[in-house]
């Protein structure tokens, strides 16, 4: 981008300003992707910005190096500390601005090290690509960072308890005040209910905004609810709450992507 061109968008956003009472949002990410493009009269401002940004990340991805050392130790839910593989984190960008929020790892998390990976799991990075984010492009972590654990020899996985998400739960605010995304998404009921205290129905909870510590929060139906339910509709619901995301982030929508599942 020239600098004339620069202006122009500046001049712009300068007129949208005028005519509204806010000024014009705009998310990390498209700012990041402004920010991408060479500036040619000044490429050295446009360098300390992208560098700024590099810095910010690996400041974020250290901080949360630290916490994940307390929770690979953490034998707070001694029960829970003798049964798992292994603890499960969280992965993605340490400046992400959208974070997801699932429940609590099951079998194949367990034995991966990583959240969302088994079929629930490939279903979201299925939804994500829609969205055309990479899993590396936004952060996933759980409520509980240890596999609640089951009777000996049964197979499945358990939502864990109101006690258990309580304890772990301190981790995730960690998480999530590090990574100070532009807008959170709980997946399912439980998420819900270890994020905010809040019991309800799916049906009352999604496809509306709420807040968590001021960020925008989006409540949608957890993949694996999509997996026993394949109803067009119901994955359209999801979809529809994924548009509200996109939207929020100001991040451009086709028309092919607005008629999925229609
Ligand atoms: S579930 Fe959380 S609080 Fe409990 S032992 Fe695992 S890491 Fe610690």
């Amino acid at each position: 981008m020239t600098q004339p061109a620069l202006d122009l968008v500046i001049a712009a956003l300068e007129r949208i300003r005028e005519k509204n009472d806010r000024a014009p949002r705009a998310s990390r990410t498209a700012l990041a992707r402004l920010q991408a493009f060479p500036v040619a009269a000044s490429p050295r401002e446009a360098c300390t910005s992208a560098t700024d940004r590099q810095l910010q990340a690996q400041n974020k991805a250290d901080l949360l190096a630290a916490v994940r050392e307390r929770v690979c130790v953490c034998t707070k839910c001694a029960h829970l500390a003798c049964s798992r593989t292994q603890t499960v984190f969280g992965v993605g960008n340490p400046d992400a601005d959208l974070m997801f929020i699932g429940e609590a790892p099951g079998a194949d998390e367990d034995q991966q090290g990583e959240p969302f990976v088994g079929r629930a799991g490939q279903l979201l990075t299925r939804i994500l690509k829609a969205m055309n984010f990479a899993r590396e492009d936004v952060y996933i972590a759980n409520i509980l960072k240890c596999r609640p654990d089951m009777p000996a020899g049964s197979f499945g996985n358990r939502p864990p308890t109101p006690t258990e998400m309580q304890t772990c739960r301190p981790y995730l605010v960690e998480q999530i005040n590090i990574i100070q995304p532009s807008v959170l998404v709980a997946l399912g009921a439980v998420a819900v209910e270890g994020l905010l205290g809040t019991r309800a129905a799916m049906r009352e909870l999604r496809g509306r905004w709420h807040t968590y510590n001021s960020i925008p929060l989006m409540i949608t139906y957890h993949p694996a609810y999509l997996l026993r339910n394949q109803a067009p509709s119901e994955k359209r619901k999801v979809w529809e709450d994924m548009l509200q995301v996109l939207e929020r982030l100001e991040l451009s929508i086709s028309e092919r992507q607005r008629n999925y599942f229609l």
